[in-house]
């Protein structure tokens, strides 16, 4: 713990910490030590982790990195980082991320955008760690904690992994619980890990899942050794690769890496078949309508009143007005306005109504694949490596949006996904494969995963 605590502060140029926790950390470390001497030592025992700042962390400063949250201090510990805790993990700091989790390269976040440790051959131009778990998968990456907890709405822990040569888990929806999570769009919401090796991610991910009353999504199922699941290998599984997924403009670079891939799959004894995925080229439209909309009333609820910052006003509705002015980003108003367009009277049926529809189509996609015998499905997890800061935010917002494009169906279906490093692209940056699993199968994940790192 010392050591990642001198880490964390010798690093700051990375801006992967919104705030470091040293003394905490040092305590925990120290009661970590008492329990291991006694023979009481928990599964995580001593393990420096770093905390996504979208997790409540009772008494410690939780902001979703907004400024509407201000100055914010939960009186309670959110479900996941409880657990962690309980299993004996010390807690280095909270972690960037964009504004409320929405974007692609953590470019958004009121503290600042974070730089991955990862740069270009040849040049010092710095490169986005991806969004929006982009101070955990930055944090990770340049060894700052031993791994980190992440959220992933449409992407957010396996896109930033990819950027960043790090493996992140989006479980199936309510294998963790969301409670004291800070929402984004909670039909799509998931936390996950960000860790070093696939191996690390199960370890962290047995801790973090499990049923909680206080989540009525959370799921009642059996939570398995995901780290025996590891060295499972693939032989007898059938993996299949969707053809829709061969994006027009896909670069050769993207295909020739899913190409080896599958080969590795093959040569430790896995089966690879083509399956058909048709509704994916709708994934992306149907998501941002329906993410968004669920934003937009996630949202309503910072007003002045209940959490951190305020802007007097005349009366109340221009106190209301002028702290959600001041309060809420570009992107994140941008959101709000799409949802609340998309779910006003004349409009919801166009929209929001289709886009539901859209998404049920989606999951059929899935379970007629998984029906026809295949265990695990193989796609790049974006269309490119790593972008340059600025590069995109500044262009067309669509723009950013498409690096979620191999991401975001996981979430809609409600599927476990993982991404995991498969090489370098030709300017030396990370690019990572993911697989997607079937309904609580994260097991499948880790052992195939384990074939590709
Ligand atoms: N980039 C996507 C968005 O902005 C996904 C974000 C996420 O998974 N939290 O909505």
């Amino acid at each position: 713990t010392s050591a990642h605590v001198q880490a964390v502060e010798q690093a700051r140029a990375l801006n992967a910490y919104v705030l470091e926790t040293p003394e905490k950390a040092l305590a925990m470390a120290a009661a970590s030590d008492v329990r291991i001497a006694a023979g009481e030592a928990g599964p995580l025992e001593g393990l420096p982790l770093g905390v996504k700042d979208l997790f409540c962390t009772e008494g410690v400063r939780t902001t979703a990195c907004s400024r509407i949250l201000g100055e914010f201090i939960p009186g309670y510990e959110s479900t996941v980082t409880a657990r962690l805790w309980a299993d004996g993990a010390v807690m280095l700091g909270k972690l960037s991320n964009d504004e409320f989790a929405m974007g692609s390269s953590n470019e958004t976040s009121c503290f600042g955008p974070v730089t991955s440790p990862w740069r270009r051959d040849g040049s010092d131009a710095a490169i986005v760690p991806g969004g929006s778990s982009g101070g955990s998968s930055a944090a990770v990456a340049a060894k700052l904690c031993l791994a980190a907890t992440a959220t992933d709405t449409g992407g957010s822990i396996r896109q930033p992994a990819a950027y960043t040569g790090t493996v992140g888990v989006k479980p199936t929806y309510g294998r963790c619980s969301r409670w004291g999570i800070i929402a984004y769009a909670s039909s799509l919401d998931q936390a996950g890990p960000i860790a070093r090796t696939v191996q690390d991610a199960a370890i962290m991910l047995k801790s973090m899942a499990g049923l909680d009353l206080k989540d009525t999504t959370s799921f009642d199922a059996l939570v398995p050794d995901f780290e025996a699941a590891v060295k499972r290998g693939v032989k007898g599984l059938t993996i299949g690769i969707p053809k829709e997924y061969r994006a027009p403009g896909m670069s050769a670079e993207i295909d020739a890496l899913w190409e080896r891939g599958a080969q590795w799959l093959r040569d430790a004894g896995a089966n690879v078949v083509e399956v058909s995925l048709p509704h994916t080229q709708y994934a992306l439209a149907a998501y941002y309508i329906i993410a968004p909309a669920e934003a937009s009333s996630n949202l309503a609820r910072y007003d002045g009143v209940r959490y951190g910052a305020r802007v007097e006003g005349r009366d109340i509705a221009s106190m209301y007005e002028n702290t959600r002015a001041a309060g809420f980003g570009r992107e994140v108003k941008r959101r709000i306005m799409t949802g609340t367009y998309v779910l006003s009277a004349g409009y919801y049926d166009a929209y929001y109504v289709r886009a539901q529809k859209v998404r049920a189509l989606i999951k059929r996609d899935f379970d007629a694949a998984f029906a026809n015998g295949v265990d695990a499905i193989l796609t790049p997890t974006t269309p490119s490596a790593a972008f340059g800061l600025g590069e995109k935010i500044e262009a067309d917002p669509v723009e950013m949006y498409l690096s979620d494009i191999f991401t975001v169906t996981v979430n809609l279906a409600g599927l476990p996904g993982i991404s995991v490093p498969a090489g370098l692209d030709g300017q030396g940056l990370p690019l990572g494969l993911q697989l997607i699993g079937k309904p609580f199968d994260e097991e499948t994940l880790f052992a195939a995963g384990q074939v590709i790192e």
